[in-house]
Parts: C-alpha cells; structure tokens; sequence
C-alpha cells in the first residue's frame, strides 16, 4: 500500500521509575499453571491469592439489576454516594472507625487503593516502612512513587511480625510511612489487640503516618481478633488510613473494588488523582458491592467455615512431610512453609516442583523470604490431598 506507515527500530528509552521494576512473579506463575492445565496437563495449582468460590448470588443479582436499570453510565470519580455511605458504616460499625462518607473513595480494588496512596503521599527520597515477609507489590509501588522502601526482617521467632523496638529503630526523618498488612499475605499471621497497640504508640510519637490493609480482616481462625489500628486511639486514627475491599470477604476478586478510609483531604486528593486517570470504578459494579454491605454476612462465615477446614487438612498434611516447617496461620488462605533443609533457591524449588510433579507454589523470594514458598489452600480438599502427596513425593526425591 502507498501510504502504509511502516513500523522502524525506534530505540524507546523508557522512563527510569519503571526498570528497576519487575513484573509481577504471582500472576506468571499463575499463568503458567493455567497454560500447562489448558494443555490438558493434571496440574496442582496452589498458586493464587484468590477465592476459589464464585461471587455469592445476591451480589450478583444487585449488580445485574442496576445494569438493566441503566446503572451504565460516568459517576463521580470517588465511587457512587450510597456507597461510600455503605462504606463508611461498615467501617465504623465493624471496626470503631469514625468515618464519614467523604473520609471514603472507591478504587479499581485494593491494589489500586495503594498505588494511589503512594502516588498522593510519596515524594523522591521519602522512606515507606515495609515489613517483611511482605506482599509483594508494596515495594514496588512505594518505587514507582519515586520512593525508598525500608524493609525490616521477621522470622517464624517473632511470629513474622516486626516489634514495636524494630518499628523505632527503623525510623528516620525520612520515615513518611509505615505498611501493615494483618491477618497477612503471605505468612498468615494476625497481630494480636496488644502488638497493634504498641505499635499505635510509637507511629503516635514519631508522628509517622500507618496503612492498614485490611483485606483478609474476615478471614481468621482459632478465635484470633482483628483489631483495626485506626480504632486504638483518636490520635493514631488521625495518621492512619485503612485499605480494604471486597475481593477477598465476598469472592469478589474479578469485580475490581477496593476502597480507602482517610482524612478528607487525602481522600479529595486521591479523587483528583482518579478523576484524570480511572475515572470511576465500574457503576453496576459498586450496586454489587453496596449488596455486599447491606446484605446477610452470612456468605463471609460460610466461605471462613470452608477456609478453616482446608487449613486443618493441609497443616496436618503438610506436617507429615519431613524437612518441611511451617506454623499454623491465624489468618488469610495461606500456608507459608520454610524449605531451607531441602533447598536454598526458593525459585529453583518452585520450578522444579512444577516441572516435576506438575503442584505450582509461589517462591518465597518474591515477598523477601527466600527460605520460604506460600502455598495458597483457597482450592478444594481434594486438590489439597493430591497436591500434598506429591510435594511429599518431591521433597523425598531431593534428599
Ligand atoms: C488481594 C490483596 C489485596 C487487594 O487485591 P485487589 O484484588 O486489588 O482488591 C491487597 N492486599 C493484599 C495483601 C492482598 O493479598
């Protein structure tokens, strides 16, 4: 064709703030499993960080019937009125958080939440308290911001759970922000009322500001409690924000809504930010989650019912496989299991034990543990049972 344009070698220079930035190691190994299962290959997937259940029906059913109302159209770029309403209640209903519907904004989901946090908050050179093991993207968010994550180290002695003398120590006049997950990804682990507290006291008199995300509150076992940092005293609320969201309470994962609790004038700067970049999340989408809200929890303790089971099956198998150690989360889908008697590579185990035994794990490595692998148990006990039989099977093969 005459006037075809051709594409050149453009030699691209990418921006700086993205090369120090891998993609993200989860959703690859995810991918893979799926590719290698749609080959028709019998693969033991304990590789992803969502609920196996569908989204529960009256979710749903609010959702499609905001669509055929017409529900199809631009909303205001913080979320749709009735629910940060809904949004606001819950969060001082259920977590003695005294918010208002305008401390709310709705985002793509909780990844989102942070990344616009990030983005709002951090300048070039600011340090982000990060503890380890951690979810992977928080690093990587805090360097795309043009931040310098700081990450303290944990181990199975401390509960992987940083003390409140580390949190001090760790402190600098750098410090802008310090990034609690609990109950956590990947460990599991739940800080206890009192842990929470100590920790309130020194964000208090460093006057640092504290994230709370609160994803996997609904999902804990053996009576742990969830407390809420925000909630401790009015001074700590006024420095914390707390992320949450609804993919992982109500299997919500594919719908994409998060949200943030915050003082108004963060929450109207983060508005600003969506109004030029997402707009808002998806409208019918936000009529499923204020059903969510309004609705019976009932759902929420029937999918913590199937959790709790699935965690007591796979720690009893787990235990039984001798090199492997692992303690008993309180909390989230997670088993997160030291393999430093059988490997010192965790991504090299990992590879290995899908290429052999056809079970895909996360690599330690990529949430600062390289001693670990997370084994996700948001699957079925029969899946469960298989996938254990034969990481027993790899882990005696390696000896
Ligand atoms: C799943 C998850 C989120 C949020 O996920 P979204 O799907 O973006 O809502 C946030 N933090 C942690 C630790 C998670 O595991």
């Amino acid at each position: 064709m005459e006037n075809s344009i051709t594409q050149r070698d453009i030699k691209m220079k990418l921006a700086a703030r993205v090369g120090k930035v891998p993609p993200s190691l989860t959703l690859a190994i995810s991918a893979k499993a799926k590719a290698m299962k749609a080959e028709g290959i019998d693969v033991c997937s304990f590789s992803t960080g969502e609920p196996d259940f569908d989204t529960p029906q009256h979710i749903k059913a609010a959702a499609q019937k905001a669509l055929d109302a017409g529900k199809t159209k631009y909303g205001p770029a913080a979320g749709e009125p009735k629910l940060r309403e809904a949004i606001a209640q819950k969060l001082s209903r259920e977590n003695g958080l005294n918010y208002k519907p305008e401390n709310i904004i709705v985002t793509n989901g909780g990844k989102h939440s942070l990344f616009n946090l990030m983005l709002a908050l951090i300048e070039a050179g600011d340090e982000v308290i990060i503890p380890a093991p951690y979810w992977l993207s928080y690093p990587e968010m805090v360097k795309l911001a043009g931040g310098e994550p700081v990450i303290l180290s944990t181990d199975v002695q401390t509960g992987y759970k940083i003390t409140p003398e580390q949190l001090r120590q760790a402190i600098t006049d750098k410090t802008k922000l310090l990034v609690l997950n609990s109950p956590s990804n990947p460990t599991g682990m739940v800080y206890k009322p009192e842990e929470i507290k100590a920790l309130a006291e020194i964000i208090v008199e460093k006057d640092i500001l504290v994230v709370s995300d609160e994803i996997y509150e609904k999902i804990i076992y053996d009576g742990a409690e969830h407390l809420s940092i925000g909630a401790v005293n009015s001074d700590v609320f006024n420095n914390t924000i707390i992320s949450n969201g609804f993919a992982k309470a109500f299997s919500m994962t594919g719908w994409r809504i998060g949200y943030l609790g915050a003082p108004v004038e963060l929450i109207k700067t983060i508005a600003k930010i969506q109004s030029h970049s997402t707009s808002n999340v998806c409208t019918f989408a936000q009529y499923g989650a204020i059903a969510a809200l309004e609705s019976s929890q009932d759902c929420v303790e029937e999918m913590r019912q199937a959790f709790a089971k699935r965690r007591q099956a796979i720690y009893d198998l787990l235990h039984a496989i001798p090199g492997l150690t692992c303690s008993k989360p309180e909390g989230a889908f997670y088993m997160f299991v030291n393999i430093s008697k059988v490997s010192n590579s965790s991504l090299e185990f990992c590879n290995a034990l899908l290429e052999e035994q056809k079970v895909a794990v996360i690599p330690g490595v990529v949430f600062g543990a390289d001693d670990h692998i997370r084994i996700s148990y948001a699957t079925d006990l029969a899946t469960i049972e298989k996938g254990m039989a034969r990481l027993d099977k790899f882990v005696r093969s390696q000896s």
